[in-house]
This record gives C-alpha cells, sequence and structure tokens, in this order.
C-alpha cells in the first residue's frame, strides 16, 4: 500500500476511534434515546399507530435541494434509498380504520459536500415522521409543541446530570411558539433571514409559507404561497422540523409536479391512485432526532452525536 495513503487512514483510523470512544458521545445517545423513548410514549398516548420504516422504494422524496442519488436495481426494478416516507405515510392513510401513523423513519440522503460543515447535516440521519388524516396545519403545530414540552420533560427526568451538563439553565417547558411567515421575515432581515433570526431566538418558532416541494399544499385562497411549516430551534440551531398541509387532489398534484419539474413517469402509480380515488386530506411533519438531540446538548456539529461519523461528502472508516 502507498505510505501516503497508510498515513490518511491511520490518520482518520485515529479520528474515528477518538469520536468512537469519546466520553460525550454518550451523553448525547442518552439524551437521543430518552428522545425517542419519550416521542414514543407521546405517540402511543395520543393514539398515533406506528409503521415500521422502508428503506427501498419506487419512489421517493424528491425533496427540494439536489443531492446524489442512490439507488440500487433490484428484482426488474430500480428501487431508491429512502430520502423520507413522506408519500407512504399519504398512501397508508387509504386505510380507513387509520386516523394517525408515525414512523421512527432512517433517511440517507447523500448530500453535497457544501453540507459537510453547517453543523446541521449528516447523509443519513433519523427523523420521526407523523401525519394526520383530516386535520389542519394548526393541529399538527399544537400537537408538536405538545410533544416538545412532553419529551423535554422526559430527558430532564430521565438524564438529569447530562441536562445540568450541557444546559445548566435547564430545559424551560414552552407556551405556544411564535408564528412568523418567511416572507414577513426576509423583508425584516434579507436573505439569512431564518438564520439571522433562529440566532436571535431564545425560543423555538414557527415559519410559515416555505416554496419547496410538490407535496406540500398551495394555499387555495392566496395560491403561490403554501400551507407548511418549519419548526426552528433557537440560539443559532437552525431547522428542526417540516411539515405541511398536504396535495391531496389529482389535477392539483399534477399541477405543482409540473413547477417543481418532478418525474411524472416516475410517480405514474401513485398519479394513478390520486386519480381513481383520491389521496386523504392529511397533516403532518418530521423532526431530526439527531438535530433534537443537538440542540438539547448545544452540540455545535451534528456529526458529533453519532459515534460513527456521517459527514457530508466525506469517507468514513465504518
Ligand atoms: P425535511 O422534510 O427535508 O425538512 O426533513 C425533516 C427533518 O429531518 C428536518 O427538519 C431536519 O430536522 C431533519 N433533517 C433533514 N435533513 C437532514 C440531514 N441531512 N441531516 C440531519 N437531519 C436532517
Ligand atoms: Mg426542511
Amino acid at each position: 500500500m502507498q505510505a501516503d495513503l497508510v498515513e490518511e487512514i491511520a490518520v482518520s483510523l485515529e479520528a474515528t476511534l477518538a469520536q468512537l470512544q469519546s466520553p460525550s458521545t454518550v451523553d448525547v445517545l442518552q439524551v437521543q434515546q430518552a428522545i425517542v423513548r419519550a416521542a414514543h410514549q407521546f405517540m402511543f398516548e395520543r393514539g398515533l399507530v406506528q409503521l415500521m420504516p422502508l428503506m427501498l422504494s419506487p419512489i421517493t422524496d424528491p425533496l427540494n435541494h439536489g443531492v446524489v442519488d442512490a439507488a440500487i436495481s433490484y428484482a426488474g426494478s430500480r428501487w431508491s434509498l429512502t430520502k423520507s416516507m413522506i408519500f407512504h405515510k399519504q398512501l397508508a392513510l387509504l386505510n380507513p380504520a387509520l386516523e394517525a401513523l408515525y414512523i421512527v423513519s432512517p433517511n440517507v440522503r447523500l448530500e453535497f459536500a457544501d453540507r459537510a460543515f453547517t453543523g446541521r447535516h449528516l447523509f443519513e440521519f433519523t427523523q420521526i415522521d407523523f401525519e394526520f388524516r383530516n386535520k389542519d396545519g394548526a393541529f399538527v403545530r399544537s400537537f408538536m409543541e405538545d410533544l416538545i414540552n412532553y419529551v423535554f420533560a422526559a430527558v430532564k427526568r430521565d438524564v438529569p446530570e447530562v441536562v445540568a451538563k450541557y444546559r445548566p439553565q435547564s430545559l424551560p417547558e414552552f407556551g405556544k411558539l411564535d408564528v412568523y411567515r418567511t416572507e414577513e421575515l426576509e423583508a425584516q432581515y434579507g436573505p439569512d433571514f431564518e438564520h439571522l433570526k433562529s440566532r436571535e431566538a431564545t425560543a423555538p418558532f414557527w415559519l410559515l409559507n416555505h416554496r419547496r416541494e410538490f407535496y406540500d399544499k398551495e394555499d387555495p385562497a392566496q395560491p403561490g404561497t403554501y400551507l407548511n411549516y418549519d419548526l426552528i430551534w433557537p440560539e443559532g440551531f437552525g431547522e428542526g422540523l417540516s411539515g405541511a398541509e398536504r396535495e391531496n387532489e389529482y389535477h392539483q398534484i399534477l399541477k405543482r409536479m409540473g413547477e417543481t419539474g418532478a418525474d411524472k413517469e416516475a410517480f405514474q402509480h401513485y398519479l394513478q391512485v390520486a386519480k381513481q380515488q383520491g389521496l386523504p386530506y392529511s397533516a403532518g411533519a418530521g423532526f431530526g432526532v439527531e438535530r433534537m438531540a443537538r440542540f438539547i446538548c448545544r452540540i455545535k456539529d451534528i456529526n458529533d452525536v453519532t459515534p460513527f461519523s456521517r459527514r457530508p461528502g466525506m469517507p468514513a472508516l465504518f
């Protein structure tokens, strides 16, 4: 083996082992475990049914930003690694016995290297993804506010010594969160509004109306605006959740696909279902587990939340 390659691997191995063996990694993992355990309990108490995650599907989230394609061939089909289970959430709600569901969903998004040091991006992560039939965005936002308070209370109860170490002022219970619109903050703060407002904020807040994927519902009362919402963590930690009311009518989905340039051929069966029987009206969201743990522990770089590095655009040994 070439000497420089051996050296490179040795350096990486050292860094890899340091990350694997760091005591703070275990602190954050314990917080993450408390988050997931409490989220399961909260979903159970609120009557959401758990679906197991899928890692391969003929269709997955087109996302509103580019990533490296991740797909395999199998059984004569092309299967994408899951970027999110948005379409499976909508389709599962075709079952009239199911009112609300959630998934602890591993996502593979091969983000480009320009996201390596944002502090917020991994190329694989887990989101807790949920969806309600016949509910609107206000319902979902209020549900998420309750979930945050429930989960934070559980984290404080289950790992008090870790909370004391990373958040000496502890985690407050939040009341109703402030709600802003993107156009309003952009006018006030300029193009970097999300980051600037997050840095200034001391409590999480909602940000409404983003132009993005075709499945987020356009507001029929105000075409060109969207019934979607992000939860932004304060102290500069940035986006923690995205959600929306969903497009469920065939012609509207087609129109939106045309606008975002989605591949109609790839979505032919989804479109067929929308045309033939219609998709249920639904609203939901998904939040990143690692990002919530990062916020609670005030970890600058999300790559420190995991024992195994998953930095965008970078190799990993394990
Ligand atoms: P999205 O619907 O794309 O906004 O993803 C849902 C949530 O997953 C986001 O709000 C983040 O909390 C989390 N998330 C998205 N992309 C990443 C990533 N590359 N690394 C870590 N977490 C992510
Ligand atoms: Mg998002």
